[in-house]
């Protein structure tokens, strides 16, 4: 198991910490992890600094290329890839290897594809004498910051377009789960240029907060919690950094009286418990037609008695635990307060499970109202909130009643109220009688406190670069 950073060139040690890396699953120890003294991290940045010049003047055809040899490495390393993160998170193997590294490796085939097809405004004379052009370069040194729920498919998000776009890169995996980002940076060293890509490993407020304040870091890219988010923006404004901010998600579930019940019943619980609902889009805030409600509520609550977890046999498995026993009591903790308010109902689940690991049990609260501090804060675990509405408005207004913007649905057989919900939701996406479902060709990323910026797409890779007007006088 490579605990070994990548600076410029070379796969490095950091220094020791008490930082341990426990088994979600067992919460037995894994490994001590290191961390990147300040020099060290100086070294990273200073590498992607000096790289900048030759990188960002390849062609996007052997920017390509290069992404297209990460790929497939990946590729061929899955099963490696899928054990490491399976245990780093505690997730069941076959979703690591059926969803994540499926997606990670389509990721690089995607910019790679997409770099090579930018397209801009036609050059023209737009004043007599003058011929104008718009150039799309890239931006510089970019500090990337990655959070723990998918780590191996965060570190695809942010490096693919990052690079592609011709910029260099120093990457900060989560201080909980570096273990695939790791293995990742052997294949980084032996594919590409030196200082294109450096991996440091450390804390967010010891080397997180020092690379995003370092005086060569031209943009920062962060996924992770509001209150990270904010601390990126003050490090900014001392330089001006432009920032790419993927912040959390309560995503609104909205449910009509026409919706097919077995479709939403089937969704939610699919996709509210996904990753144990670690997840910033998971299907987690219902709100559900008068007429439907009652009928929601019990087939729900079945449902999600029946998802499997904590199984000895790990093939059986469809979600995984908490990623700590920090989150696992922070989980417990919105439930506990949730049990004592007498309106609302805890029809399945609503405690720890008993083995050593950090699982809870998939959980629906029925009977939350708008103002419930279960409707309202972010929980991160399989945790699912189902409330009444009445009248369209009502269900809009309260799913727009909230601080994030990233993700939403809505559920109905009604194509018109759908198509007006979709314009009405003020929502980063809006999926119609889905949810959850991503696709490297669309742009994923929120509004209001969810940040703004877009991964995946051509949308990112216009985020990782700059458009710059060029004028010739004749
Ligand atoms: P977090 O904000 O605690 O940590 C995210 C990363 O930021 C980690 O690598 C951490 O070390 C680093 N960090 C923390 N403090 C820092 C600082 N002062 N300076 C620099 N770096 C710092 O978030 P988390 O607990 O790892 O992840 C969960 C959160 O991420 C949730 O709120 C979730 O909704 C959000 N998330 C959002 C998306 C999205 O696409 N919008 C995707 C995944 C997760």
């Amino acid at each position: 198991m490579n605990t070994q950073m990548l600076i410029g060139s070379s796969l490095e040690s950091g220094t020791e910490t008490d930082e341990i890396i426990f088994n979600p699953k067992t919460n037995e120890s894994i490994i001590q992890i290191p961390e990147a003294s300040l020099s060290q991290l100086n070294r990273a940045v200073e590498a992607a600094s000096a790289s900048f010049s030759s990188w960002s003047r390849t062609s996007p055809a052997q920017r390509s290329n290069y992404l297209l040899k990460i790929a497939d490495q990946i590729e061929s390393q899955t099963a490696e890839f899928a054990a490491l993160e399976a245990l780093n998170c505690g997730k069941p193997i076959n979703a690591v290897i059926a969803d994540e590294i499926p997606g990670t490796v389509d990721c690089f085939r995607f910019f790679a594809g997409a770099v090579r097809c930018m397209q801009a405004s036609a050059a023209n004379e737009y004043l007599e004498g003058f011929t104008s052009m718009v150039r799309r370069d890239p931006i510089g040194v970019i500090a990337s910051i990655a959070p723990w729920n998918y780590p191996l498919m965060m570190a695809a998000w942010k490096l693919a377009p990052a690079i592609a776009g011709g910029n260099t890169v120093v990457f900060k995996p989560s201080e909980l789960t570096p273990l695939s980002t790791l293995k990742l940076a052997k294949i980084l060293a032996d594919v590409l240029p030196e200082g294109v890509v450096n991996i440091v490993l450390g804390r967010g407020d010891s080397i997180g907060n020092a690379l995003i304040n370092h005086p060569l870091v031209d943009m920062i890219s962060i996924t992770g919690d509001i209150a990270t988010g904010k601390k990126v923006l003050q490090a900014a404004s001392t330089s001006v950094k432009r920032t790419h901010l993927e912040l959390g998600g309560k995503a609104p579930v909205i449910v009509f009286d026409d919706a097919d019940l077995d479709a939403v019943v089937e969704g939610i619980r699919t996709f509210g418990y996904y990753n144990a609902g670690q997840d910033c889009t998971a299907a987690c805030r219902i709100y559900g037609g008068s007429k439907i409600y009652d009928k929601l509520v019990s087939e729900l609550t079945s449902a999600v008695a029946t998802i499997q977890y904590a199984n000895d046999d790990d093939t059986t498995n469809e979600i995984g635990p908490l990623i700590s026993k920090h989150q696992r009591d922070r989980v417990a903790s919105f439930v506990d307060r949730a049990s004592e308010v007498k309106h609302m109902e805890i029809t399945t689940g609503g405690e720890q499970h008993e083995s050593a690991g950090y699982f809870y049990k998939p959980t629906v609260i029925a009977g939350a109202l708008q103002s419930d501090e279960i409707v309202r804060r972010e929980v991160f675990g399989p945790v699912v909130s189902v409330t009444r509405f009445s009248e369209v408005d009502e269900a809009i207004n309260w799913a727009n009643d909230s601080g994030y913007g990233l993700a939403s649905s809505v559920w109905t057989k009604d194509i018109s109220r759908a198509m007006s919900c979709t314009a009405r939701l003020r929502y980063g996406c809006i999926w119609v009688n889905t949810h959850f479902m991503l696709t490297n060709e669309m742009p994923h990323g929120g509004i209001k406190q969810s940040g703004y910026g877009k991964d995946m797409s051509m949308y990112a890779l216009e985020d990782y670069t700059t458009v710059r007007h060029v004028m010739i006088a004749h």
